[in-house]
């Protein structure tokens, strides 16, 4: 059910920013910053978790590649000696064939031509055997001899195509374990991509939640001095009594709203992250308490509480135009009264959605707010 409620909340601020309302931190309340901190917390832990079991799975298929490759090497030493032997069963049979010619040669000298010409005509080893089947004289030893030879070349060369054939499975064992090694570590790959984004995640929470703790303090801690105020009947420590006359600056149509500024905070139309459309006002930061006038003579049309204005003011002066004035720690106007131009109507505070003590100055013109600057 709180799920629920979650995701119903985050639609409908999803709702307010695409509807380009205002939006701070102060959307979320110090426990859903929490909770969603315990909740990035969990899901980097699974992250790290699943990363760990592909590392392990990564170095299994480096051992298994290791072991590959040793068989690799083993297996071309074998190759390489089954080569040498090869060449010299050749060698072998070959002496063994010119030491039976010789032999064969020496015992017909002046005698059967007729089989020195078989032998010369003779295409290959086994061709003279089978003429030789014929020549009752060629010594069963020669023959045996060279059968001998003969066979022995004949298993070498079987025994070497079967290591080049264990070989070549060996290595097409090596290149399926080279992918699934560039697979595993692609995994890990977008897993560490993963848990980076996570961290970001956690680190901008973190942010919120100590902007918002601070604000709650902020807030705590005005609540107390306003209550300490009214204890004491007329003014606390930092609540001066408005001031008699009216402050007047400069010589345009608007006084401006908060001489005792510290400096301008933010400017009318300028783009921050939170908001959709630009500012809307401009923001004089100033400690709390300092006080804030009418920027020109009117009635007050609102003097109250707001979510997001937090104690504000809003000012008709005809003509189309509007003067609003948001986030007072107190205010010293109220409703439906009229006035002067330079009279004070609050006292600067950070209440409502702000993320410190300052006066936020907007100027309408038939509902459409327009710079403050061209009226100062
Ligand atoms: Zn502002």
């Amino acid at each position: 059910m709180k799920k629920r409620m979650k995701r119903v909340v985050g639609i409908i601020l999803a709702f307010v920013m695409c509807a380009g309302m205002t939006l701070n931190a102060g959307a979320v309340t110090i426990d859903e910053a929490e909770d969603k901190a315990d909740e990035l917390e969990q899901q980097k832990e699974s992250a790290e978790a699943e990363k760990e079991k592909l590392i392990s799975q990564l170095n299994g298929i480096i051992d298994d590649m290791n072991e590959t490759q040793e068989k690799l090497t083993v297996k071309e030493e074998e190759i390489n000696a089954a080569e040498q032997e090869l060449v010299q069963a050749k060698i072998n049979e070959n002496n063994q064939y010119e030491s039976m010619k010789k032999r064969i040669k020496f015992m017909y000298e002046g005698g059967n031509t007729q089989f020195l010409e078989v032998l010369l005509q003779s295409q290959s080893i086994g061709d003279l055997l089978n003429k030789a089947e014929y020549v009752s004289q060629l010594s069963s030893y020669d023959r045996d001899m060279l059968t001998e030879f003969q066979n022995t070349v004949k298993e070498v060369e079987e025994k070497e195509a079967a290591l080049q054939e264990e070989y070549s499975e060996l290595n097409d064992l090596q290149d399926q374990l080279a992918e699934q090694q560039d697979q595993v570590q692609t995994l890990i790959d977008s897993k560490e991509a993963q848990i980076a984004d996570i961290q970001d995640e956690i680190k901008a929470n973190e942010a919120t939640l100590e902007k918002l703790k601070k604000e709650a303090e902020e807030a705590k801690r005005l609540r107390e001095e306003q209550a300490a105020a009214a204890a004491a009947g007329s003014g606390g420590s930092s609540y001066t009594p408005p001031s008699g006359g009216n402050v007047v600056s400069g010589n345009g149509y608007f006084t401006h709203p908060c001489p005792g500024m510290t400096y301008q905070s933010s400017y009318f139309g300028e783009i921050r992250e939170f908001e959709v459309g630009g500012h809307k006002g401009n923001d004089y930061a100033a400690p709390v308490g300092t006080p804030t006038y009418a920027a020109a003579a009117g009635t007050v049309v609102i003097a109250g509480w707001s979510n997001s204005a937090g104690n504000w003011v809003v000012i008709n002066h005809g003509n189309g135009l509007v003067t609003k004035y948001m986030h007072h720690s107190s205010l010293c106007v109220s409703t439906g009264q009229y006035v002067e131009k330079g009279q004070q109507i609050g006292y600067v505070g950070s209440t409502g959605q702000s993320t410190g003590p300052h006066l936020h100055f907007q100027v309408e013109l038939n509902g459409v707010p327009v710079s403050p600057d061209s009226y100062m």
